[in-house]
């Protein structure tokens, strides 16, 4: 059970928009597992959106869209067996032609990739920025496709700060995603290396619970600080600006 942090009234108060579980210090973790979509940035394009529809045709022949799936904390990979099964197609079926979907949607955002319009979210340069010259390890953790969520970061002119990622496909699930990027983290800098995740959405929590490892949530995509902080991650923020006000 989280608790709010019981600082004495001559300790500096966390702003508004800011919730750290006590005893909880978001910035020393040696790793940082960081989310993409709603976390280090917004996509303000539809290159992402357009390259499940297009692999959708081309390989199923489906003329579907992936609206009316959850797209927030899911992966490219869920999000594709989602529409097909609405469609009334087996998981076998599925399993069959996602090589070559994960290869069209590949291909399509790469030959779209200058259309890319990502906003990073608010302090996000900074947040990272800080923590790479500090020299703590940063990750990138999607359910996005490996090239497309590498495509974004390098759009967003931030890709160099991470030191490697861990992506959708093979992987299907978040906790998978999260549970391999922090055994990667530990292979190079030890098993006791301390992996804190940063995430935006109630998914991102729950995994990274899951995993066992701490959670920095933050309202920068569709979810609202609240229904975050209810989920009890062991801190949240509004945004960025919020987090690096709080250390
Ligand atoms: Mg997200």
């Amino acid at each position: 059970m989280t608790t709010l942090d019981s600082s004495s009234e001559d300790q500096p108060q966390p702003p508004v928009g800011a919730f750290v579980c006590s005893g909880f210090r978001w910035n020393q973790a040696d790793a940082y597992l960081f989310d993409i979509d709603g976390t280090l940035l917004n996509s303000r394009d539809p290159v992402h959106y357009y390259a499940f529809h297009h692999a959708l045709r081309k390989v199923f022949g489906v003329e579907a869209t992936i609206d009316n799936v959850p797209v927030q904390g899911n992966t490219d990979i869920g999000i594709l067996r989602a529409v097909l099964r609405r469609e009334g197609l087996a998981d076998v079926e599925i399993n069959a032609g996602l090589p070559q979907m994960v290869e069209h949607m590949c291909a399509e955002a790469q030959r779209n990739a200058g259309q890319m319009r990502p906003e990073l979210c608010p302090s996000i340069l900074e947040l990272i920025s800080t923590l790479y010259s500090q020299q703590k390890l940063l990750i990138a953790a999607s359910g996005n496709l490996e090239t497309i969520g590498w495509l974004k970061l390098e759009s967003a002119g931030i890709r160099h700060m991470f030191s490697f990622g861990s992506f959708s496909y093979p992987l299907e699930y978040r906790a998978d995603i999260f549970r391999q990027g922090v055994h990667w983290a530990r292979q190079r800098l030890g098993t006791d290396a301390s992996v804190y995740v940063v995430g935006d959405t109630p998914a991102d929590i729950e995994a990274a619970k899951m995993v066992g490892v701490p959670v920095i949530a933050v309202a920068t995509g569709i979810f609202k600080f609240e229904d975050l902080l209810r989920l009890e991650p062991d801190a949240c923020f509004a945004c960025g600006t919020d987090m690096l006000a709080t250390t």
